[in-house]
Formats: C-alpha cells, sequence, structure tokens
C-alpha cells in the first residue's frame, strides 16, 4: 500500500495530509478487500447488508441502533469468511469444510408467537442448527416488533432476517366475490370446521402455497426447512438433511401424514383433474397417484404430508408445472371460496410432478405439532438419543397415511 502510494505524484501542499491519507486508503481497501475477495466472505457480506437493508424497508422504517452496530460489525472477517487462496482457477478442496447446502430456516409467524417461536427455534437449534449454522428467516404479514427481533436473533449464531410479506401477496384478492366467500365461510363454521370463519387463516394457506418461495429473502436459497412455533424437535440430528436431500436427488421432505377434512377442499380434487387433462405433461410417469388417491385418480383420498414440516426444494415451487398449477388453482378462488390447504396443495402437486423416489420420508426426525407426533425407532430412536416415546407415535395411528406412502413401495424406500 505505501510502495503504492510513494509512486503516486501529490502536490506538496498534500504532504502534511499524508498519514491520515495513508490510514484512510488502508481502510477502505481492507473492507473492499473483505467484500469482495473471498467469494463466501462477500456472499456473506452482502447478503447481511441486503438483509439489514430489507429489516429496514420492511419493518418499522427505523433502523435502529442495535441494528446500526451489527451491520457495521458483520463487515469485519469472522473466521468463516476469510479470504481463501486460490491457485489460477482452482481451488483447493477443504476436507475441513465439510459440503453445505444452498439453504435456510423458515418460520411465517405473528409478534403474538414469540414464546412458541422462541421454543422451537431454541430446540431446532440444540438439536440441529448448532453444529450447521444455517441462517433463519422470518416472515410476518405486519412488521416483527423490536421485541421479537431482540428476543430471537440472540438463540442462533446463523444469520437471521426478518421480513415483511407484501400485501398483495397476503390479503385476499379484490376479484374473490366476498358474498360467496362469507357464504363459504359461514358453511364451514355451521359444520365446526376448524379456522372455518377465519380469512387470516385463508391468507396463510394461500401465501404458504403460492408466494413464500418468492419473497425477496427467499429468492437466494434452493432448500429450506419450514418451522413453526410452539413445535417439538425430540431427537439428535447429526447430519445435514439438506445435503442429504441434494445428494439424493430429493425434493420433498415430511415426518407425518394425514386425512385433510374434506369440506375444505370440496372442488379441489375436480379442478386438480382438469389442471391434469390439460397439461398431461407435468405428471411423472414414475409419480406417487397411489398416495393421494385409492381408485389411480378417480377420487382424492385426503391424504396429504403435513405441511408445518417441510424439507424440501423451493425451485420445485418456482419451476414451470408447479406455477402453472398454482395460478390454476388460484384462478377458482377456491382459497377463499373454501379453505385449502397449504397442505394438500404442496402434497398433490409433490405427489403428480414429481418422480415417487424425490420424496422423502424423514423417519428420523423426532417431530410433534399440535397433538400429533412422529417419534423414531429402534437404532434411530436411540442414536438420536430422542425424548419422545416411540409408542406414541402417530405412523400408527389408524388415520395415519404413512401407510399409503409405504404401499407406493420400491426398493428406494426401504434402503
Ligand atoms: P395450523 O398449524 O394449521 O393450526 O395453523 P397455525 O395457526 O399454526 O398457522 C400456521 C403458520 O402460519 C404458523 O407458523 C403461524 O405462526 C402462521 N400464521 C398463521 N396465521 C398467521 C397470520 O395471520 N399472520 C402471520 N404472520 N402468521 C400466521
Ligand atoms: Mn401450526
Amino acid at each position: 500500500m505505501q510502495i503504492l502510494f510513494r509512486n503516486t505524484v501529490l502536490p506538496i501542499s498534500f504532504a502534511s495530509h499524508r498519514r491520515s491519507i495513508i490510514i484512510a486508503l488502508i481502510t477502505v481497501s481492507c473492507v473492499c478487500y473483505f467484500m469482495t475477495v473471498s467469494p463466501q466472505g462477500g456472499y456473506l457480506s452482502s447478503k447481511i447488508l441486503s438483509t439489514e437493508r430489507s429489516i429496514y424497508k420492511d419493518s418499522t422504517g427505523v433502523l435502529d441502533v442495535e441494528q446500526i452496530d451489527e451491520t457495521l460489525l458483520d463487515l469485519a472477517p469472522s473466521a468463516e469468511s476469510k479470504p481463501s487462496h486460490s491457485f489460477g482457477n482452482i481451488i483447493p478442496h477443504d476436507p475441513s469444510t465439510p459440503h453445505r447446502a444452498n439453504a435456510t430456516l423458515l418460520m411465517l409467524a405473528r409478534n403474538s408467537d414469540l414464546d412458541g417461536v422462541i421454543s422451537s427455534v431454541e430446540q431446532l437449534e440444540a438439536k440441529f442448527n448448532r453444529k450447521f449454522n444455517y441462517p433463519w428467516v422470518f416472515l410476518n404479514d405486519e412488521p416483527f416488533s423490536y421485541e421479537f427481533k431482540r428476543r430471537v436473533k440472540v438463540l442462533t449464531n446463523g444469520d437471521v432476517s426478518f421480513g415483511l410479506i407484501p400485501h398483495e401477496t397476503w390479503v385476499q384478492p379484490p376479484w374473490i366475490d366476498e358474498e360467496r366467500a362469507q357464504s363459504g365461510r359461514n358453511m364451514l363454521t355451521q359444520d365446526g370446521v376448524i379456522y372455518g370463519d377465519s380469512v387470516s387463516y385463508r391468507n396463510m394457506c394461500r401465501f404458504n402455497s403460492g408466494f413464500f418461495f418468492r419473497h425477496e429473502l427467499l429468492t437466494p436459497y434452493k432448500w429450506y426447512w419450514r418451522v413453526e412455533p410452539d413445535v417439538r424437535f425430540y431427537c439428535d440430528l447429526e447430519y445435514d438433511p439438506f445435503v442429504f436431500m441434494e445428494d439424493h436427488n430429493k425434493i420433498y421432505g415430511f415426518t407425518i401424514s394425514m386425512p385433510e377434512w374434506e369440506s375444505t377442499i370440496t372442488s379441489l380434487w375436480s379442478v386438480v383433474k382438469e389442471f391434469i387433462l390439460d397439461h398431461p405433461e407435468y405428471v411423472s410417469p414414475n409419480n406417487s397417484m397411489g398416495f393421494i388417491s385409492d381408485d389411480a385418480g378417480d377420487s382424492y383420498n385426503m391424504c396429504h404430508f403435513w405441511s408445518n414440516f417441510e424439507i424440501a426444494d423451493m425451485d420445485f415451487w418456482r419451476g414451470e408445472a408447479y406455477t402453472k398449477f398454482f395460478n390454476y388453482l388460484e384462478n377458482t378462488g377456491g382459497f377463499y371460496y373454501e379453505r385449502w390447504g397449504d397442505a394438500p396443495v404442496h402434497s398433490i402437486a409433490a405427489a403428480l410432478f414429481t418422480r415417487k423416489d424425490q420424496l422423502h420420508f424423514f423417519k428420523d426426525i423426532g417431530y410433534k405439532h399440535a397433538e400429533f407426533a412422529h417419534c423414531p425407532q429402534g437404532r434411530q430412536w436411540r442414536e438420536g438419543h430422542c425424548s419422545c416415546n416411540p409408542n406414541d407415535s402417530f405412523d400408527f395411528a389408524e388415520n395415519s397415511c404413512l401407510r399409503h406412502f409405504m404401499r407406493l413401495d420400491d426398493d428406494w424406500m426401504f434402503g
């Protein structure tokens, strides 16, 4: 730096400022170096900046002092973001650096969910992410409170971002006939169907069906693990499930499957059948129709993967088949006239538009949502140090859909 500087011809009047100019140049060069020279460090730095920018843009509109401090601090090189030395174009393989996936942990939540959010994050961090440090993305249809962000950020060493959901991907679209939607809600309420009367629940289901993977905080990522407030993770996870999915060409992973309330999706299957007739090219020759239908596709058996847990490939949701499928469903208004859940929508698409060997049952992940749990068995229960009761697993319940999945029966499933 000094040699370069000495070669520069300066007017004599600048001489007295030379020392401070040198210091300023060194500082600027160092910051630029750490942001650009290392591919990993550069990516991290610019992502953190864009994350903080979206906190600023999306939330209260005020970048609080703590955020500013952290933005600046994050520019300093960490152990992870040291520039690597490459020789020509060949980056030497470092066996101590495990292969990582382009993945994030994802949670949709309200500010009022804070206690349940903390509980879920605390467990997933302890059982898995403390070793892997994947980032977290939290989304909300309202700005996250300062308190929410403060309490959540402290739980992980990973990067955390908080995003606001764009209004038009959340609220009931203006072209929906509100009178018809209201009478649909009344009908489900009379039938005693859970969330029958709720518009916000419908917003959430539609957002999770067609929009979350297009949110600006998620577009950089391929893989996500969906987490909800107040869930339980029972077992240690010693391997990286994202890398597992990638290495085995998987697209969609689940732990629990069960039937949907029929009255929430009265017309869904007929719309799906129309779509298939219009677009047979999207249906995989080696699909999992046997999971979702007991009569080769004539009717839907209501089986779906319980989507409060998902480890999946967002490029599948972003792809042509699912994009057209979602738009087709969306145009019928069924998310509001009925109460279509993202679970049957995701599950039907995953079953029809992927090969059956691209679906994965994470039988080694002990998990509970509401009153239903999946508990690993035998060796996986012991080696995972699982805290659940292996006799209390929904897999064996009469209305579990696991047997429908198992009957797809192929060597890959039991390997
Ligand atoms: P259930 O699992 O079907 O009973 O539905 P939940 O009430 O657990 O909602 C599913 C997910 O969406 C959870 O992560 C909730 O925190 C989230 N969620 C549900 N409704 C809203 C809402 O109105 N706003 C926001 N921001 N999140 C919501
Ligand atoms: Mn839930």
